[in-house]
């Protein structure tokens, strides 16, 4: 049975050899399909791994300015897009117009970046011991990068490997997340548009199981850069690691706010609900866990609890404060926390409930606030990936701290404090790959590193600004006598 032409391979716009297709479905209206894709399997990203590898010599041959050059005009292709991406990713993922207007402008912005990037990126010359000599290093590229995305950012995700991996002069193989692959897909259909060679950009859609396992343990990969969940990481870099590739893995957080006696209690309500209940909760740097002062505590969760209530919730087309969960799973997730959190002695001061939308019938639930959180609940251990925070009252500073740390997470850290030392000691003291004072625990910038420690990530490379290049280049020393 022939396949729609989804997968972009060598150049080509193609159907799996499966015969087989997958839906994607709008998570406000479960209804609606929003693509048809053909469903890969294991022969199918072998034949694109292998256009990949095919054309590394002559993509790693062309010069800096010219792979920036069609970064550039790939930008200006998405910028071009942006309403109808912004409406796509909405329709398939479920956030808001907003938060989907946020995220496709970051992946525009992003081939704007490595755009330039491209042509600055070089070695360095260091004086010789030697007269007569030069000493030198050069960045190259390591070969075909197989590029594994999940669902929640899925064009700025896709884009911050994508960007990187071509300015630095590696082939690709994209494997896009197969809840929400359509706006991935439209950044290999700009690349296509800005001419980009054939071979040099692939992309496979299909179970993560047979695509991208295939991917992460194949000989002709030379680097693997995987975002998604702890538990699937941990395979992706262990089978990676086996075949000798370079990896990195950036997964899942627990990520708290610490709200100190010195804090502004409105403030510390605003950054944590917007840290919480943003994106519906569904980011790896998502405020999971607020730390709050004895002092603060009961106002803070009063201040809070209304604060959810006030949220309005609905279809992410009609951009209102919160969209639904991205898929039935997910929804399923969060209300299982919900009962284990309660069972545990938590309690559910608001939300946490399945949500009737007049006219949609998505994945909506109510966001959650626990209160009387003990820190080792699993409420407080766990990654829920849905709007739920859990409240844990500590009586000071050092408790903050040694609760923030208490778990086995570390991707991105908040502290909302008037107080200069606190705020400092706190970025001393907390681990994790991202601090933020008086800021919510979401939200990045493109050109800095990005990524965390612990079990957040491989922590072998960071992604993001120059360090996203990095992990995409290998050094080569040259000495030359003459
Ligand atoms: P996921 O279930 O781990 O999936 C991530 C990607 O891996 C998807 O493309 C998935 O394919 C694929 N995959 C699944 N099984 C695989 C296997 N055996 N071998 C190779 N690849 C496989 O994650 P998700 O549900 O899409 O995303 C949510 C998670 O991502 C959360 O844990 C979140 O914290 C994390 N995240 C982390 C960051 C960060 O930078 N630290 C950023 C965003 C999200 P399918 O789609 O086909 O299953
Ligand atoms: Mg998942």
């Amino acid at each position: 049975m022939a396949t729609p032409a989804t997968n972009y391979v060598d150049g080509e716009w193609t159907g799996a050899a499966t015969g087989e297709t997958f839906e994607v479905r709008n998570p406000a209206h479960t209804d609606e399909v929003v693509a048809e894709y053909a469903k890969s399997g294991v022969a199918d990203t072998e034949t694109a791994i292998e256009a990949a590898a095919a054309a590394a010599g002559g993509w790693a041959a062309t010069p800096g300015p010219e792979r920036g050059a069609i970064l550039t005009r790939t930008a200006q292709r998405l910028e071009a897009r942006k309403e109808e991406l912004t409406e796509l990713l909405t329709r398939e993922e479920g956030k808001t117009l907003s938060e989907s207007g946020g995220e496709v402008q970051r992946a525009i912005d992003i081939f704007y970046y490595y755009g330039q990037k491209a042509r600055d990126h070089g070695g360095e010359v260091k004086a010789p011991s030697g007269t007569n000599r030069q000493v030198s290093t050069r960045k190259e590229p390591l070969g075909v990068a197989g590029l594994i995305t999940p669902w929640n950012y899925p064009i700025a995700i896709p884009a911050w490997k994508l960007a990187p991996a071509l300015a630095t002069g590696n082939t690709v193989v994209l494997k896009p997340a197969t809840l929400a692959p359509s706006v991935g897909k439209a950044i290999v259909e700009a690349l296509d548009d800005a001419g980009i060679p054939d071979g040099v950009v692939n992309l496979v859609a299909g179970p993560g199981s047979e695509v991208g396992s295939t991917i992460s343990g194949h000989d002709d990969v030379d680097a693997v850069s995987f975002t998604g969940s702890s538990a699937v990481g941990h395979h992706v870099y262990d089978d990676a690691t086996d075949g000798g590739k370079r990896v990195q893995t950036e997964m899942g957080g627990k990520n708290p706010a610490v709200v100190t006696s010195n804090a502004d209690v409105d403030e510390a309500v605003d950054i944590v609900a917007a840290g919480a209940f943003g994106v519906t909760g569904q980011a790896c740097t998502a405020t999971s866990r607020a730390i709050v002062h004895d002092e603060v505590y009961d106002e803070f969760v009063d201040e809070l609890v209304a604060h959810a209530e006030a949220i309005e919730i609905g279809p992410g087309l009609e951009d209102p404060d919160m969209g639904p969960q991205a898929s039935a799973d997910e929804l399923e997730g969060t209300l299982d926390y919900v009962d284990i959190a309660v069972d545990e002695g938590a309690t559910l001061a608001t939300g946490g409930e399945r949500v009737d939308v007049d006219g949609a019938d998505g994945y909506f639930v109510s966001p959650a606030v626990f209160s009387d959180v003990d820190p080792s609940m699993r409420i407080a251990q766990e990654e829920v990936f849905g709007p739920a925070v859990a409240v844990i009252r500590v009586e000071n500073f050092a408790e903050a701290v040694e609760v923030a740390n208490g778990v086995d997470y570390g991707l991105s850290a908040s502290i909302v404090t008037d107080d200069l030392s606190e705020a400092n000691r706190f970025v001393d003291e907390v681990e994790a790959g991202v601090v933020k004072v008086n800021e919510k625990t979401t939200g990045v910038e493109l050109h800095v590193p990005f990524g965390g420690v612990k079990n957040s990530s491989s922590n072998t490379y960071r992604e993001q600004g120059d360090a996203g290049l990095e992990f995409f280049t290998q050094t080569k020393t040259v000495y030359t006598n003459y």
